[in-house]
């Protein structure tokens, strides 16, 4: 065996050597990705960028054909840089064996025949995103997946799943995958995944944002790279989709597809909220593997050419975007797909619905041997479904919570200042919770808060050591995000402030029946609200404790910060 031989044997993947039938172990992606850097020096890099809850080395293998190999060199540079992942969800593992062959025949300079991509972007690839997961093996972990024989599991060592954390940052994993973000600011941060859902035609979906909604001209530049990409993997051989194809009632395909605007929890719409294109990239579950790994390749070099093409043309729109002023600007949180659609020719396969003995509903059983065309709604028209005013200045954290939530500031690269003095009576808008619900079930080991409710003024003292967050920063539609109570992703919706919607002190019942006497007698336009809530409203008449609390409520002694949002606004710099 000669060293070259041994070398190519090597750098090849379980899946490439066992016709994809088979994907390997963690301990080869580490094999791989430091005998990339050892053939292929100065082109070629294995770096380490954390390590798993249980002591895995989290790596990636940066490629660039000049030598572009590092964050300095690369903001030294202006250079582009693509990030690509695969196994977020371990068992959909497609961009592990896809990135490695992609990486590798580029560095060979055997992928295209065109210029080499990697002369002008440099490449970040993290084959294993989550590794704990990844090694949780076994053959049984994706029912409804034709193949590999055997794949990781969705979840971490931990049971958290990684793509639902970006916006929370809870996972040691996540805070090492914005780390690695951070450091290397790629302008295309490409999300490896295999769908569920129906049988169909198809082979892949790729949804990029800012395409459908974002910041101009960021939007328009990758509606272009979308459709670019679109017909990249067509030529390929490929019938990609630009959204996600799951259908809007379940099992039934008639019902069609929508559009849909994703919550920054998850990859794709964290990345377009750093002003940057984030893209979510799906094969089709009922592909075989090869399949599916050959379109997670031709999607990624698509990319890649696209970026080494259009990559610094992207970068300055990205740059335009991060100075654009958002304060006192309309923000809008939730989109949602509107009732307004389009008849698509979709590739399905003939179908039929039929009463199951099995389930005593309605069953769906597809024929794969029959391609059909399905003329179906897709519904593509976005309407705002709730949105805020941004705060002319910024947010303001008081103290109390100012340690944690500049943690995770600084994990997500958002700018704040810390205030050195106190400022009484600092006029602020406060958000008071009129209805606060916690979800009865926990998610992501979360509980889970949403409130209603509005910003109103008000002036409270803020003790030194207050972060202030400023709006009109690069990371400001993320921070709007973070810190806007009724977004679904914010701090306080993932259950981070749940502790100030609890209620801490009480007036026992035999003081209150004394308080509400004296107070009564004190106002006679209290008694007479409260004698016509007893003749008007009959279950306020029947309960005790609500008639207490009528006094309770309006006492001195009512807890003035009992659901208050701990955090402000406010309209000038403090
Ligand atoms: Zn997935």
């Amino acid at each position: 065996v000669t060293g070259l031989c041994l070398a190519v044997a090597e750098l090849t993947t379980t899946a490439e050597s066992t016709g994809f039938s088979r994907t390997g172990r963690y301990e080869e992606a580490v094999r791989i990705c430091t005998e990339l850097e050892d053939a292929h020096r100065g082109r070629a890099r294995c770096t380490r960028f954390g390590l798993t809850p249980e002591g895995r080395p989290m790596v990636a293998v940066v490629a660039s054909a000049d030598g572009v190999l590092d964050p300095q060199a690369a903001k030294a540079k202006k250079r582009p840089v693509v990030l690509f992942q695969g196994g977020i969800h371990a068992g959909e593992i497609d961009g592990k064996d896809a990135g490695f062959w992609a990486v590798r025949e580029l560095l060979e300079g055997k992928s295209t025949p065109k210029a080499n991509p990697l002369t002008a972007v440099t490449a970040v690839f993290v084959p294993v995103f989550n590794i704990d997961g990844h090694e949780r093996f076994g053959p049984n972990n994706r029912p409804n997946q034709v193949g590999p024989e055997e794949m990781g599991w969705r979840t971490t060592g931990q049971n958290l799943n990684l793509n639902r954390d970006y916006a929370k940052a809870e996972s040691p994993e996540m805070q090492a995958m914005l780390a690695l973000l951070e450091a290397w600011d790629p302008i295309v941060y490409m999300d490896l995944h295999v769908t569920d859902g129906a049988q169909f035609q198809h082979d892949v979906a790729v949804m990029v944002e800012p395409a459908n909604v974002g910041p101009d001209p960021l939007r328009s530049a990758g509606r272009k790279l979308r459709d670019e990409l679109m017909k990249k993997l067509e030529a390929t051989g490929h019938q990609p989709l630009t959204f996600y194809p799951s259908f809007r009632k379940r099992d039934d395909p008639s019902s069609g597809f929508e559009v849909g605007i994703a919550p920054p929890r998850f990859s794709a719409a964290y990345w377009s909220l750093r002003n940057r294109f984030g893209m979510l990239v799906e094969t089709h579950s009922w592909k075989d593997y090869k399949t599916r790994v050959k379109a997670t390749y031709d999607t990624i070099l698509g990319v890649l050419e696209l970026a080494a093409r259009d990559g610094t043309r992207w970068r300055s729109a990205a740059e335009s975007a991060d100075k654009m002023k958002l304060a006192g600007q309309d923000f809008p949180l939730v989109y949602d797909a509107t009732d307004k659609a389009r008849t698509i020719k979709f590739q399905g396969y003939a179908y039929v619905r039929e009463p199951s003995e099995v389930s005593g509903a309605i069953r769906v059983r597809y024929d794969p041997s029959k391609p059909e065309i399905w003329n179906i709604p897709l519904h593509a028209d976005l309407k705002v479904v709730s949105s805020v005013r941004a705060p002319r200045a910024g947010y303001l954290v008081p103290a109390a919570h100012a340690g944690w939530v500049a943690e995770k500031l600084k994990i997500h690269g958002v700018v704040f200042e810390r205030l050195e003095a106190a400022r009484l009576g600092l006029p602020v808008g406060v958000f008071r919770a009129t209805e606060a619900a916690m979800r009865a079930d926990s998610y992501e080991g979360l509980q889970m808060l949403s409130v209603k409710g509005a910003w109103a003024p008000e002036k409270h003292d803020i003790r030194a050591g207050a972060l202030y967050v400023p709006v009109n920063q690069p990371r400001g539609r993320l921070a709007i995000h973070l810190f806007e109570p009724t977004g679904p992703d914010s701090f306080l919706s993932w259950g981070f402030f749940n502790a100030a919607f609890e209620r801490k002190e009480y007036m026992e019942d035999y003081v209150a029946e004394d308080v509400a006497r004296v107070m009564m007698e004190k106002d006679p336009a209290l008694k007479a609200e409260f004698q016509k809530k007893l003749a008007t409203e009959p279950d306020f008449a029947k309960s005790a404790d609500q008639r207490l609390n009528f006094f309770v409520r309006r006492h001195p002694s009512w807890d003035d910060r009992y659901r208050l949002y701990p955090v402000y606004r406010v309209d000038t710099k403090p």
